[in-house]
């Protein structure tokens, strides 16, 4: 088999340990002689993964006591509904930067009021809205640190009058955040912190408890708070790949190392992009997203775009068709995603270029 590199924008690339350790865990878990998939979640063997999970999303994080950190299935799409179940009393206001976006949106509208504090849909979601005033009524504020399909990127955490509410789905724990300045952070593991089938909520216990409404068992932060996210059958397997991707992540140095690899990998991707006559990025070059490089072919080489997609594939470029909404090309460049791979494809972008030339 040829070497790939994986551009995957989600499910993303995991790193090699985390998986061969998910494959031990899978014939024997922690040599109970149980598979990971059979053992009880009620055994002290899955407990303490648990509670390892929490420990190590609190230590990467630096979050702070007040908070609790909630596993959940459903996917970052179930927090949609969650969000203004547990916050929306009379109105929510929203940041509207894409699809995701969008998405968190229509379910807060499905419940009350939500309003949209401001859009960049009139140049297809390229760029993140500068200036806004947050209503100082609203519930909470919510926003997308990510957008996954623009390559967008909210780098700052907002000074908010109201609460502060994140979907960073696909860009948690690829640079610092400060956790305190959010009521909630959720996500999809799947973009950068496990596989598919979990969701985190990083949740501020005081910030609960505010609306009158009946909140659903399931969808109250509280009931899963409280059991330590095991009021039902936690998704064990995804939950174990996570923790090892966490442990993988502290031991090359955490936060703080990661991000410095991650910059580098977006940069020397955008400074291709910038540079090579036959490709132009998409996203505004302040918003750029360091997870998420959008790109497509420059005017007058249209035409050549599938033939780019062959030539990438053929050298082993897996997973970097753009979404249908934007077109052309997205390299998503996850925490697991090596700064080799990031070389390879920068060099198939430049032999392509020559070709061509
Ligand atoms: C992928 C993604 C989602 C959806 O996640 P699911 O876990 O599939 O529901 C939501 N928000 C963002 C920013 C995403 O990238």
């Amino acid at each position: 088999m040829n070497e790939v590199h994986v551009f995957n924008a989600g499910p993303c690339f995991l790193p090699q340990e985390a998986i061969d350790s998910a494959i031990e865990a899978l014939k024997d878990f922690k040599g109970t002689g149980v598979s990971l998939i059979s053992v009880s979640h009620r055994s002290k063997e899955w407990e303490a993964t648990m509670e390892e999970c929490r420990a190590l999303w609190k230590e990467l994080l630096h979050i702070p006591d007040d908070y609790e950190v909630v596993l959940l299935g459903g996917g970052a799409s179930l927090q949609f509904l969650c969000v203004p179940m547990n916050f929306l009393e009379r109105k929510a206001a929203y940041l509207d930067t894409g699809v995701w976006a969008h998405k968190a949106l229509k379910e807060a509208q499905g419940l009350g009021e939500a309003v949209v504090v401001a859009c960049s849909k009139d140049r297809n979601y390229s760029y993140i809205p500068k200036d806004f005033e947050i209503p100082a009524d609203a519930d909470y504020f919510h926003v997308t640190t990510n957008n996954t399909i623009y390559g967008t990127e909210l780098k700052q955490d907002l000074d908010s009058p109201v609460p502060l509410i994140a979907d960073m789905s696909s860009d948690i724990l690829s640079r610092p955040v400060d956790v305190s300045k959010y009521a909630v952070i959720y996500g999809g593991a799947q973009k950068n912190a496990g596989p598919a089938g979990v969701a985190f909520a990083i949740v501020r216990k005081d910030a609960l408890g505010k609306v009158s409404r009946y909140i659903p068992t399931m969808l109250d932060y509280r009931t899963h708070i409280d059991k330590g996210s095991m009021f039902n059958t936690p998704p064990v397997f995804p939950i174990y790949v996570m923790t090892e991707t966490l442990r993988w992540l502290k031991g090359i140095g955490g936060v703080p190392e990661i991000h410095r690899r991650n910059l580098k990998k977006a940069d020397t991707l955008y400074a291709e992009i910038d540079r090579n006559p036959l490709f132009v990025g998409t996203a505004e070059k302040a918003d750029r997203s360091i997870m998420n490089v959008c790109f497509v072919m420059a005017p007058g080489y249209e035409s050549l775009q599938d033939e780019f997609m062959a030539f990438a594939k053929s050298k082993g470029m897996v997973g970097i068709k753009g979404h249908r909404s934007v077109g052309g090309f997205r390299a998503s460049l996850y925490n697991a995603c090596r700064q080799e791979d990031v070389d390879a494809l920068v060099a198939c972008m430049q032999e392509f270029a020559k070709m061509h030339a």
